[in-house]
């Protein structure tokens, strides 16, 4: 059995619901479906799950929130037109947020993750109605008649471990259903939702539940890119990469499947592929759990995120010191600060964190670290990049980093730091911001094609 997803643009109005359906009924073991809510039609479109967003600021600052219900009531309404199916949908639609807004108007944490479900939920509905009207036996099954009984924390729901039961028994279904993606309910009862973007996080759960043979996850894209296709001109795609390397990559800004759905299809081992709805021949990106390295394949992706903050300490002996690096980290935990990277030299420390996670504690936090950890120097840097080579191959070849370096110091880019775990999966480089597509455009045409940034003609 293969569970399949289809993501917001894949399902954003009827004609890509047509493909969408196409898909699905042309493999009979494409039995388990989860649906994302209309994404967008065209570039300045608004997603369903946005427009959800404005109803709910309208009700909870008690404003007239009639005309943003519906423009969520039309989009679904094109698709119903377009269909030709029966309106009897829209009344259902209509008196779901209506309820939700009289019920949990003074919760407005529940209310939120209530509105928010019905971009997903009423398309699920609309998705099983009309492939049932065209002679195939489907089923729309809410999260909860699934099993997917989750944590109780508004917008960050985690699966229950005892979950997993109940979502086996999906498999024995005769129809195929129509579940929709990003939420479940809690032991309490209420509606709760993933992180944005969290429809992968239910087809990963539903694929593990039911031990899929394959977790599709269908998208606008022909599978994953070597390196984000807004500064590399028609990168190529990645045939295999595995779930560590993807890890990774979405750590530092591939979007294309949520990190957080890596978890439930690890323990398990099933393989998932990234596919374009569009171009479904196209034979996508497999995530998997170990692949073959090459010449061609010791570099995975090359991806560079923004908006970090680094705190610099320099101490006199430190490394003689026990307890020192303790005390600074206590400093960040009393403060709720979580850091991604520490790479150290004998004096000196550098504790990496994105921006967001010291944001408006920065001189509290200098001032707790001056008082208690005695130091010689210390600074903070805002607007650092973090470039991230990620592959599975750099342990087992030499002269990746050498290659990586040549690249950079060959286009004039300052590095910062360089870290290196010890699974030696993938190299961080702390970079400026200003050097952040610099660098990306140079690693990405010296490490797969030989390049040199000076002898490109035509940089993107
Ligand atoms: N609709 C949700 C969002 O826009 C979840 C998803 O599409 O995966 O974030």
């Amino acid at each position: 059995m293969k569970v399949s997803k289809f993501g917001g643009s894949s399902v954003s109005n009827a004609s890509q619901i047509k493909k969408v359906l196409n898909i699905v009924n042309s493999d009979p073991e494409r039995q388990i479906i989860i649906v994302s809510a209309p994404g967008k039609r065209y570039d300045n479109d608004v997603k369903t799950t946005d427009l959800l967003i404005r109803l709910y600021e309208k009700v909870i600052n008690n404003l007239d929130y009639i005309d943003k219900k519906r423009e969520i009531i039309q989009r679904y309404d094109d698709i119903i037109k377009e269909l030709h199916m029966s309106k009897d949908l829209l009344s259902i639609i209509d008196n779901t947020l209506e309820q939700y807004i009289a019920t949990l108007k003074e919760q407005p944490e529940r209310l939120l993750d209530a509105l928010l479900s019905c971009g997903e939920d009423f398309n699920a509905q609309l998705i099983a109605q009309y492939n049932n009207s065209q002679g195939i036996p489907t089923k729309y099954l809410s999260p909860k008649e699934a099993g997917i009984i989750v944590t109780d924390i508004p917008q960050q729901a985690q699966i229950l471990n005892s979950s997993y039961d109940k979502i086996s028994t999906l498999k024995d279904y005769k129809e195929k259903l129509i579940i929709p993606g990003f939420f479940g309910v809690s032991e309490k009862d209420y509606i709760v939702t993933f992180p944005r973007g969290g429809s992968d996080i239910t087809g990963a759960i539903i694929s593990s539940g039911v031990k899929a043979k394959l977790y599709e996850n269908f998208t606008d894209v022909s599978g994953i890119y070597k390196a984000n296709p807004n500064i590399i001109k028609n990168p190529e795609l990645i045939d295999e990469i595995t779930y560590r390397e993807m890890r990774e990559l979405s750590y530092a800004g591939f979007s294309v499947f949520h990190d957080e759905a890596l978890q439930p299809l690890y323990k398990d081992r099933i393989p998932v592929v990234i596919k374009n709805t569009n171009r479904p021949q196209d034979k996508g990106t497999y995530i998997v759990h170990d692949r073959q390295v090459n010449s061609k394949n010791i570099i995975s992706g090359i991806s560079c995120d923004k908006d970090f903050t680094v705190i610099n300490i320099k101490k006199y002996l430190m490394n003689r010191q026990v307890g020192f690096t303790r005390k600074i980290l206590g400093v960040l935990e009393d403060n709720n600060i979580s850091f991604d990277h520490m790479p150290s030299g004998i004096d000196s420390i550098s504790i990496v964190m994105r921006s967001k996670q010291i944001k408006n504690k920065e001189r509290k936090v200098l001032n707790e670290i001056r008082k208690q950890c005695d130091v010689d120097e210390l600074s903070i840097e805002n607007d650092l990049a973090i470039l991230m080579i990620v592959g599975e191959g750099m342990n087992q070849v030499v002269g990746t980093a050498n290659k990586i370096t040549h690249a950079l110091a060959e286009s004039g880019i300052n590095l910062k730091m360089i870290n290196q775990g010890a699974s030696e999966i993938s190299m961080m480089f702390g970079i400026s911001v200003d050097d952040a597509e610099k660098a990306v455009l140079s690693t990405y045409e010296f490490c797969y094609h030989g390049i040199e940034l000076k002898n490109l003609c035509d940089p993107a």
